[in-house]
């Protein structure tokens, strides 16, 4: 239903920078829009009006269409067009800017109201093409434009101004851009086939999969990205790492809360595949090949082993080096205690007794309450961000209070989801010895650092013994135990 009775919005701006159109520019790029999409512009003396802005943050006490009186910045011309659409005497509304004419979160709240008071909702458009408000996303979009622009008028902070920018590229991506992968063009709908591809690369990446071999196997296999012809690293990396597959909604850079769209992976299987990634993405942990680092121990001066190449003949090496501060007494030939540690945690794990004990504690208790914890805080910085959009606190205070926040979501986080109970989960599925044998570097490391925390001593080699392996030379440490350096 196309609007009959539209009414044009103008504003006169005493904008210092000079970007806003004069009002016979936006008049003219009004109704040549009206034109463009199918709107009839109501009789040109109701229906295009004109508001003088130029005293912008001026406040006064104005009386609210529900009888109540609030204290809003003034602006006659749009409570005027909320007047007459709300009476009917209008069913739409084009402006040129309308995020700025809107630019009072509590002005853009009662837009809203009006919008959603009529089925279908009543039209709006602006030139600049900024705000909409067609479905429950334009609306949070809004929301959030609105509540940065005011913020960005109010305080004189050119931070904010550019994250309104990135917003606004960003709202214009979620409307009429290129569509997220996994979804409709309108962002609320999943289609199915991708979501179950979505599924899969997560599934993989978790599975010890690369971003460049996945990237390799969507090829090979025909599945195709939105646009792009080929997939690489880069659109499978931002795929499973960004925030909108897991339903949340990202505020300023920051996730803050569920998004008004469903989810494709759950948080925690979204969660786990984003620390994988970025396991892989930080420094060597790809090349890590000597999964015993951080677990052996010199028996001697109590240092921790190191991994070391050297000759192909003698093959790789842990020892307890000298430029490291270590005493250079104890060296073990890698594939030797790493092939006996690889036993001896696939024989822990078919151990039905040993394996509910390592679950009881690595997995139970204490996750559960940081999640209790976890989803506490969320809680709360999704209602910061919403009394901060509504100015109930300050930029100050919002920042404060959400900086201190983040970094215990941050903390509890990698607590209650480290990778360690997962890879463990994921050894106990099946086959322990065909599924530890299937694991990466990284994976067995955490596996071995979350069944055996304090990691194990190498004893000096035994003179009396033959020139071979000893496996008596592994003991598991002991906690308590204290070294003397
Ligand atoms: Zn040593």
């Amino acid at each position: 239903m196309k609007p009959l009775r539209a009414i044009l919005l103008l504003r006169i701006s005493d904008d210092k920078s000079g970007e806003a159109a004069g009002v016979g520019r936006q008049d003219e790029d009004g109704r040549r829009l009206a034109e463009r999409i199918g709107w009839t512009i109501g009789p040109d003396e109701t229906h295009v009006i004109i508001e003088n802005d130029t005293s912008a943050f001026k406040r006064r006490k104005i009386a609210l269409p529900d009888g109540t009186t609030a204290l809003r910045t003034v602006r006659p011309g749009f409570r005027r067009c909320l007047d007459m659409l709300a009476t009917g005497a209008a069913d739409g509304l084009l402006a040129y800017d309308l995020d700025r004419v809107a630019r009072d979160p509590r002005d853009l709240e009662d837009l809203i109201d009006v919008v959603e008071s009529s089925r279908p909702r009543i039209a709006v458009e602006s030139v600049s093409g900024s705000l909409r408000l067609n479905n429950d996303g334009d609306v949070t979009m809004a929301r959030v434009m609105v509540a940065v622009a005011n913020k960005s008028s109010r305080d004189t902070a050119r931070r904010v101004t550019r994250k309104h920018e990135e917003l606004a590229a960003q709202g214009k991506t979620g409307g009429g851009g290129i569509r997220a992968y996994g979804y409709d063009q309108n962002g609320m709908t999943i289609r199915e086939d991708e979501a179950e591809v979505i599924r899969w690369m997560a599934a993989e990446i978790l599975d010890g999969q690369t971003l460049v071999g996945l990237a390799n196997l969507l090829n090979e296999r025909g599945v195709r990205p939105v646009k792009a012809g080929q997939w690489n690293s880069r659109s499978v990396w931002s795929v499973l790492t960004g925030p909108r597959i897991a339903g949340l909604r990202r505020f300023r850079g920051v996730v803050v809360g569920d998004a008004v769209w469903p989810a494709v992976l759950d948080r925690d299987t979204w969660d786990a595949v984003r620390a994988k990634i970025s396991a892989r993405a930080t420094g060597h942990t790809n090349q890590l090949v000597r999964w015993l680092t951080g677990s052996l121990w010199c028996s001697l001066s109590g240092d921790l082993l190191t991994g070391m190449s050297v000759t192909k003949r003698a093959g790789a090496q842990y020892w307890c080096s000298t430029p490291r501060g270590g005493c250079g007494k104890i060296t073990v030939t890698a594939s030797h205690v790493e092939d006996l540690i690889g036993r001896r945690v696939v024989e822990l794990l078919t151990n039905p007794d040993f394996v509910k004990r390592v679950l009881t504690i690595t997995s139970k208790s204490s996750t559960d309450e940081t999640r209790t914890q976890l989803a506490e805080d969320e809680k709360q910085l999704k209602e910061l961000a919403r009394m901060w959009a509504t100015r109930r606190i300050t930029l100050a205070e919002y920042t404060e209070a959400r900086t201190i926040i983040e970094e215990r979501i941050k903390n509890a986080r990698a607590f209650a989801l480290g990778s360690a109970p997962r890879v463990l989960r994921h050894l106990l599925e099946g086959d322990v010895q065909a599924k530890w044998d299937g694991l990466t570097p990284v994976d067995r490391r955490e596996a071995v650092r979350a069944i055996i925390p304090d990691g194990f001593d190498v004893l000096p080699l035994d003179k009396g013994k033959p020139r071979r392996f000893d496996p008596d030379r592994i003991v598991p440490r002991l906690a308590e135990r204290t070294h003397v350096k």
